[in-house]
């Protein structure tokens, strides 16, 4: 039995990676501060191995913390995510990825436990390379709403490069691209969970700018799978990896293949394109195809089938 911290362990990621921990027989110690993340998420990880901790990952005591001692392993996804949670809290999201992440590395040093800390895509910006390897340095602009989240990832990538070359510490970075599952709230803002509840519900499908622009959505088990493959592999030591599926689509044709798989009666409008909305967006998976043998699995279609049925559960239609 492995004891593993999760920090953000209330939000969509958290709660998802932390269940199937748990199910392996894992001490899980979770820590969240509940700025985006949900009670109700930890409401399904009651277990006599599961201790939560209600604080901010970058609270300057929390390495004192009396249960932050013998750690095997450290997933520090503690952000808010959403572009509408990260522009509400931008100095909270900048905390929590910067002094946050120096924490946990902090942790895992004085332990010599492993870690993974799950940066984003949007470390690339609006890119000006398609598709994006790790190799691609980023198009970020430092004067926009989404400069708090990018740059604080990005400070936060370069916490764990100095962790990594000074002090030895076995840390991997996972880019994340796009992930949905019916675990994203209804409120979340994204766009998988705004489309698949306004098409439930019968009302406006609301895409933002022609749709033209485009994302590559990787549904969670398949993100989950590859987070768990890069804290266990000794290959992904000192790594950044970008984990997203290929699979890149117009939003506009999200909306439809929504209103078409939940039968909606929805109309498709079309309202004003946010600031620095990234035009385009997909990854180059092969070096985690090569270093952790891992690919999605799981194609747009089944997932957002399986998304749209758990919804409709959720919301009791
Ligand atoms: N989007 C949209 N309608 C919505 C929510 C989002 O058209 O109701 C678009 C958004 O402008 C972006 C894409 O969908 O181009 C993905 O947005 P999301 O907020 O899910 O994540 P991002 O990839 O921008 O961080």
């Amino acid at each position: 039995m492995k004891k593993i911290v999760i920090t953000g362990v209330a939000g969509f990621l958290g709660s998802h990676l932390a269940k199937d921990l748990l199910n392996e027989g894992h001490h899980v110690v979770g820590i969240d501060n509940f700025i985006s993340g949900r009670k109700e998420n930890l409401l399904t990880l009651s277990n006599q191995h599961f201790s939560f901790l209600e604080l901010d990952a970058s609270d300057q005591d929390l390495i004192h913390h009396p249960q932050l001692v013998n750690i095997n392993e450290i997933y520090h996804l503690a952000s808010p995510a959403s572009p509408k949670f990260y522009q509400q809290f931008p100095f909270e999201t900048i905390n929590v990825n910067t002094t946050g992440t120096r924490n946990m590395l902090e942790i895992a040093k004085r332990c010599g436990a492993k870690m993974v800390y799950t940066s984003t895509s949007e470390a690339y910006g609006d890119p000006l390379r398609h598709p994006q390897s790790e190799s691609y340095r980023g198009n970020v602009n430092t004067w926009g709403p989404r400069a708090c989240y990018d740059e604080a990832k990005r400070m936060g990538e370069v916490l764990c490069y100095l962790y990594f070359t000074k002090h030895n510490v076995q840390i991997k970075v996972a880019r994340i691209f796009n992930t949905y599952s019916a675990g994203l709230a209804n409120d979340d803002g994204r766009v998988i969970s705004n489309f698949v509840t306004q098409a439930l519900k019968g009302q406006d499908i609301t895409v933002y700018g022609d749709g033209k622009q485009t994302r590559s959505f990787c549904y969670v088990t398949d993100t989950i799978r590859g987070l768990k493959l890069l804290m266990e592999k000794e290959s992904a030591n000192g790594e950044i990896m970008n984990l997203g599926n290929p699979n890149e689509i117009p939003i506009l044709t999200v909306a439809q293949l929504v209103k078409s798989l939940s039968n909606s009666n929805s109309s498709i409008t079309f309202h004003p394109l946010p600031k620095d909305d990234p035009k385009v967006r997909r990854p180059v998976i092969e070096k985690a195809k090569g270093l952790l043998g891992w690919e999605p699995r799981v194609t747009l279609e089944e997932g957002l089938k399986v998304t749209i049925q758990q919804y409709k559960e959720k919301l009791n239609l």
